[in-house]
């Protein structure tokens, strides 16, 4: 099945770390050499380390281009494109990863700041990313052609309390896909959506503003899913045969069902 990713280019937001980081991994461990992957996020360096690891890891073949991009920056979503360097601009697969909480507070006492910058991560980045992408995949014959992941949560299913916004952000990305995909449904562009449940990442530092302890809290007496579990998924869910779309995925780790 991965040799259906042959010759693809696939772009992966919020590669620096976790899922994305993982995904970006799983890709260039299980597909044909001649992949080409667009590894993006906010922290430059963390991408190179990941160009680096891949080719020590499989070797010379697959392609890895690290390209710093903040999501929720429409101008740099917007410029991305054209910015992309000969060879790199024919995307067939967006992965819609980026995404963070911050803060665990009652809806009453969450921050400005905090509220505005998770939905314009998870919610208006998406959103850009897909703005930008698209376009490439329209042009290509019979009404278009490529896929779009998007990385949503459990959380987008089921409020849970001190996660009201976050939350409130995935449930966008939910309905957002959905649309989406309805939207395209007489093209090959296929638009899914892969809901994690707990996943041990640095998610949890960022939520409690880098304080480790409490992040580490989190996962006492649990097994979390690793990052690896969802990539296996991702890839899984790109390299299905054209006329197959898997929509909508919830993966958990048992103690949470
Ligand atoms: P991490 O914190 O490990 O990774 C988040 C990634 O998003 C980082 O690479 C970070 O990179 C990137 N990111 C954050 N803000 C921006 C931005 N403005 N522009 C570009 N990149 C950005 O967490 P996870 O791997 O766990 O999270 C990945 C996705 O999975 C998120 O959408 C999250 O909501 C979702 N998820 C996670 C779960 C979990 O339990 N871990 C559960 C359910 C869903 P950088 O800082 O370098 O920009």
């Amino acid at each position: 099945a991965a040799a259906r990713l042959s010759g693809k280019t696939i772009l992966i937001t919020g590669a620096s770390s976790g899922i994305g980081r993982s995904t970006a991994k799983e890709f260039a461990r299980t597909s044909p050499k001649d992949l080409k992957l667009i590894v993006t996020a906010r922290r430059l360096e963390s991408l190179k380390s990941l160009s680096e690891e891949i080719k020590t890891e499989v070797g010379e073949g697959v392609q890895v281009l690290p390209v710093q991009l903040d999501v929720s920056d429409p101008q740099q979503v917007a410029g991305l494109v054209g910015k992309l360097p000969e060879g790199w601009g024919e995307v067939d697969v967006l992965v819609n990863n980026a995404g963070l909480v911050k803060g665990m507070a009652q809806a009453p006492a969450i921050e400005a700041a905090d509220i505005d910058i998770m939905f314009k991560t998870n919610v208006h980045g998406l959103i850009n990313m897909t703005q930008a992408i698209l376009p490439i995949f329209k042009k290509r014959p019979d009404g278009g052609r490529g896929d779009i992941i998007n990385i949503g949560s459990i959380a987008g299913r089921e409020g849970y309390a001190g996660g009201s916004i976050y939350c409130a952000t995935k449930a966008a990305v939910r309905t957002f896909t959905e649309a989406l995909r309805k939207e395209l449904i007489s093209t090959r562009i296929r638009v899914m959506e892969i809901d994690p449940g707990q996943v041990e990442t640095e998610f949890s530092v960022v939520r409690f503003y880098g304080d480790k302890a409490k992040a580490d809290a989190v996962y006492a007496g649990c097994e979390p899913l690793t990052p690896d579990d969802i990539a296996e998924v991702v890839v899984f869910t790109a390299s299905r045969r054209e006329n197959v779309v898997i929509a909508d995925t919830l993966v958990f780790p048992s103690h949470q069902a």
